[in-house]
């Protein structure tokens, strides 16, 4: 992840363009993507989809013809959607579309005009305040013309046609945590699924502009989604090494909900729970009141709640590989707990099955639960899932009744199926 991660950095992306594409083309290298081009000009709802924007260079000269800031170094340095302009302008002028943080002076900030024509540059506020008066010649070449905005898809078949959606962004410049680390984290988790034998449900992956990705999606997709999406992820802010954050689905009491409550509370990890917000990523177009979809936000640090947050700070140190595997490790923890919380019915559910008569009745095996305080033994779960085997209770509702981990539980459920005493609905 971390790999993908570190060749994803330095290209410029945008909400379209040639950075995009070349993004996609490299996740299409480890998964299959398939890219669908949306035309400039198309109407989505409130929404029109915007000219296309590409940039070659860009840069500020000072009067002895050094490059006192330059596109190539960083390309946070320009306002991204920044139309082209050449020409030489006095510190005064310039100032006017500069921008930095004085609270933050080391750190150049992540700026975007994509609606409004304008041009601008970004630099730390340290360097503003280092600017002499004299004239500085700019040059920014880009070019905004019709084109198209461009989303990638990967989607693997599951027994129903019942969908789990993971949707992250791709329209970040080089940024790390905000962005990148959700597109390598949806392409492992892609890995990690496809591996999976009988995958209950089937899985679609996105991978889209912010904001108006999803809605161009909603827009020609939503019909479909409205219909088969169970559950689904937003994945963002993931690689760096703070305690998880997880914002509900607008329902608040989705499975999902309920899933990712159950993983933390088995994992030893850290997680605070947010309701559901209607500003953040794009849970925020999903769950709009006609779609409605349940889809969470499982993050480590919260966009736009910590420092490095939409500024050059949020880099490759920043992010660590450690970070990353330890989410994965979490989100597949959610991922394997929805394909197992089945309900069950007993084949014949008078009084209990003869448990030694099916070489169950285990004297000696213990299985610890999750904090070793007592040790329950395989015996005492086989009797709560013979008894709750009632079509009514899903493995979670079982699990959570004994204390014990779903995986845990899910290993034994598996080995009543396979004597035919349960049999999942
Ligand atoms: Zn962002």
């Amino acid at each position: 992840m971390y790999k993908l991660l570190k060749d994803l950095f330095p290209i410029c992306r945008s909400i379209t363009g040639g950075g995009n594409r070349q993004t996609l083309k490299m996740l299409n290298q480890e998964i299959p993507i398939k890219i669908e081009e949306f035309q400039s000009g198309t109407q989505c709802y409130d929404w029109t989809i915007p000219d296309e924007w590409n940039i070659k260079e860009a840069y500020i000269e000072n009067e002895t013809g050094t490059r006192i800031v330059d596109f190539q170094d960083n390309n946070l340095h320009v306002v991204n959607y920044s139309e082209p302009v050449n020409g030489t302008f006095s510190l005064d002028e310039l100032k006017s579309h500069i921008y930095s943080i004085p609270e933050k002076p080391e750190l150049i900030p992540y700026a975007t005009s994509y609606y409004k024509r304008d041009w601008g540059f970004c630099m730390s506020h340290d360097q503003l305040e280092k600017l002499k008066p004299g004239n500085y010649n700019i040059l920014i070449d880009s070019t905004i013309r019709p084109g198209s905005l461009t989303i990638g898809e990967a989607f693997l078949n599951g027994k129903s046609k019942k969908e789990v959606l993971i949707s992250s962004y791709i329209c970040h410049p080089s940024m790390a945590n905000d962005s990148l680390s959700g597109v390598v984290l949806a392409v492992q988790i892609f890995k990690h699924l496809f591996m999976l034998k009988n995958r209950r449900y089937s899985y679609r992956f996105v991978f889209l502009p912010e904001t108006i990705g999803a809605i161009v999606y909603l827009f020609h997709h939503g019909k479909y989604l409205k219909k088969y999406v169970h559950a689904g992820l937003v994945l963002t802010c993931l690689g760096d090494p703070n305690s998880f954050n997880y914002k509900c689905t607008r329902q608040g009491n989705h499975e999902l909900d309920e899933i990712v409550k159950h993983v933390f509370k088995h994992s030893g990890h850290e997680c605070a729970f947010h309701d559901f917000f209607p500003y953040g990523s794009d849970e925020r177009q999903y769950s709009s009141p006609g779609f409605n979809l349940p889809i969470g936000s499982l993050m480590r640090s919260i966009y736009g709640r910590f420092r490095e947050y939409h500024t050059s700070g949020d880099n490759l140190d920043f992010v660590t590989e450690d970070a990353l595997n330890e989410s994965f490790e979490i989100y597949s923890k959610v991922f394997n707990a929805l394909e197992s919380n089945k309900r069950y019915m007993r084949d014949q559910p008078y009084c209990e099955p003869m448990l030694a008569k099916y070489n169950l009745h285990d004297t000696v095996g213990y299985i610890d639960s999750n904090d070793n305080k007592d040790a329950i033994t395989r015996t005492v779960i086989l009797k709560w899932l013979l008894n709750y085997s009632d079509g009514e209770h899903s493995l979670l509702d079982i699990a959570n009744k004994i204390d014990i981990s779903i995986d845990q539980l899910s290993v034994v459920a598996g080995q009543l199926e396979e004597k035919g005493i349960i049999y999942s609905v």
